[in-house]
C-alpha cells in the first residue's frame, strides 16, 4: 500500500475536496500508473451527487485517465515502466462469462467493476477514480495510447469517445445513413465526429441555437434546434439513427417522430425512467427501435483510440486546474464547456 492524493466527495451534498487515501501495491497482473490527465464526464457529476442512487462515499470520480506506467506486477507482459497508457470506465470484470468472452466486459453478467465507487473483486475496497495522482489497474483493463497522440486529448476518448463510437459501430453506420446526435457536450461532439468519419449525413439536435456554427465546424451537416417545434416537424420521418446523449429526463416522443421506419433511437445519456411517458405507437406504427448502449469493451476501446489516430479525430478540451473542479461542474451543467474539461494532474499538489 502507498499513500495517494485526489479529490473526492464525502457526501452527495458536499463539494469535491482533497483527500489522502491508500492505493494497493501492484498485484501480479497489475500496472501502476502515474496519472497525467483525467477527463471530466457528466457521469462524474451524477455519481458525486448520487443522482443515480448508487454512490458510495468517499467518492473519487474520474474514468478518462491517461498516465505513465511506473511499475508492473510479476505477470504483466504487455506494459513496462514509462509506457503511455489509458484507463476508462472499468477496472475489472468476471472475465469468464459469455459477455466477457465476447470482449464485452461492460455487459459482464456478474457486473463489471467500475473505475470508481464499486467494490474491488479481490479485497472489497471501494474503487477510487482518476481525479488522483495515481491508480493501480489489472493490465487487461489498461489500453495503450497510440504513438503521437496528445495525451490530454486522448483522455476523453476513454469514455466520451468509446461511448459514442461503440453504438455507431454496433448498428453499422455507413455512408449515406442519416444520423442525428442529441446534445453537443463531451459525448455529443465526439458522436458528430465519429458519425461523420463513418460517412453518415450528420445532424445535431441542440437546445442551444448558439452552438449551430460550432456544430458545423465539428462536422455536422445540419442543425435542428430541438425547442423549435417547426424545425422538429420539418425533419419528421427523416433519420435512420439517433444517438441521444442528453443527461436528464426528456420527452423522447418528438425525437422518435423524426425517425424513418425501422429507425433506431439509441440512449446513452439516460438511465432513469423515461418521463414523460413513451407513446408506444411511435415505435409500433413504424417498427422503430428504442435501444441503449453502455461504453464499450476493452478491445473496442483500443480500437477507437486507433480509429482516432488514423482519422485525425481529437477531443476538443479545456484544460482544468483540479482546484477548480467544483466550478467546472457548475459550468458543465450550464452547458458552458467546449467540450470536455480535462484535469491537468500537475495542478494536484499535496
Ligand atoms: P455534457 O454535460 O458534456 O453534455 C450533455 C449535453 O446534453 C449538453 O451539452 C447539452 O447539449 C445537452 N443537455 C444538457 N442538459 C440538457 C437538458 N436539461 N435538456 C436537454 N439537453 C440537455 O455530458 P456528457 O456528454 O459528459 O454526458 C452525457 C450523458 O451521457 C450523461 O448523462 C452521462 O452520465 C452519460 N454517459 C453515459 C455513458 C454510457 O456508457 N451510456 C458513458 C458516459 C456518459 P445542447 O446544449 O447541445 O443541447
Ligand atoms: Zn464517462
Amino acid at each position: 500500500m502507498y499513500t495517494a492524493i485526489g479529490y473526492a466527495a464525502q457526501s452527495a451534498t458536499t463539494p469535491l475536496a482533497p483527500m489522502r487515501f491508500e492505493r494497493r501495491s501492484p498485484r501480479a497482473d497489475d500496472v501502476a500508473i502515474e496519472i497525467l490527465y483525467c477527463g471530466v464526464c457528466h457521469s462524474d457529476i451524477h455519481q458525486a451527487r448520487n443522482e443515480w442512487g448508487i454512490a458510495v462515499y468517499p467518492l473519487m470520480p474520474g474514468h478518462e485517465i491517461v498516465g505513465k506506467v511506473t511499475a508492473v506486477g510479476s505477470k504483466v507482459t504487455r506494459y513496462k515502466a514509462g509506457d503511455l497508457v489509458g484507463v476508462g470506465c472499468m477496472v475489472d470484470s468476471c472475465r469468464h462469462c459469455e459477455a466477457c468472452a465476447a470482449n464485452l466486459e461492460q455487459y459482464c453478467l456478474e457486473g463489471p467493476t467500475m473505475t470508481y465507487a464499486t467494490p474491488d473483486r479481490v479485497d472489497g475496497s471501494n474503487t477510487m477514480g482518476g481525479y488522483s495522482s495515481s491508480i493501480v489497474v489489472s493490465e487487461h483493463f489498461v489500453v495503450r495510447i497510440p504513438v503521437g497522440m496528445d495525451p490530454a486529448n486522448a483522455a476523453p476518448i476513454l469514455c466520451a469517445g468509446i461511448t459514442t463510437y461503440s453504438p455507431l459501430k454496433h448498428y453499422g453506420i455507413k455512408p449515406g445513413d442519416r444520423v442525428g446526435i442529441l446534445g453537443m457536450g463531451g459525448l455529443g461532439h465526439m458522436g458528430i465526429k465519429f458519425a461523420k468519419a463513418l460517412g453518415a449525413e450528420v445532424t445535431l439536435f441542440t437546445r442551444s441555437p448558439a452552438k449551430a456554427d460550432e456544430a458545423r465546424r465539428q462536422g455536422a451537416d445540419h442543425v435542428v434546434v430541438s425547442t423549435d417545434a417547426a424545425q422538429m416537424q420539418a425533419v419528421a420521418g427523416h433519420f435512420d439513427f439517433l444517438l441521444d446523449t442528453i443527461p436528464v429526463q426528456h420527452d423522447l416522443n418528438p425525437y422518435l417522430e423524426t425517425l424513418t421506419f425501422d429507425g433506431v433511437h439509441i440512449l446513452v445519456g439516460l438511465i432513469e425512467p423515461v418521463d414523460p411517458a413513451l407513446h408506444a405507437a411511435n415505435l409500433v406504427m413504424k417498427r422503430r427501435v428504442l435501444a441503449g448502449s453502455l461504453i464499450g469493451g476493452i478491445a473496442e476501446t483500443q480500437e477507437v483510440l486507433e480509429f482516432c489516430a488514423t482519422h485525425g479525430i481529437t477531443c476538443d478540451i479545456e484544460m482544468l486546474d483540479i482546484r477548480e473542479i467544483n466550478q467546472a461542474y457548475s459550468r458543465m451543467i450550464a452547458g458552458d464547456v467546449k467540450y470536455r474539461f480535462v484535469i491537468d494532474m500537475a495542478t494536484l499538489t499535496a
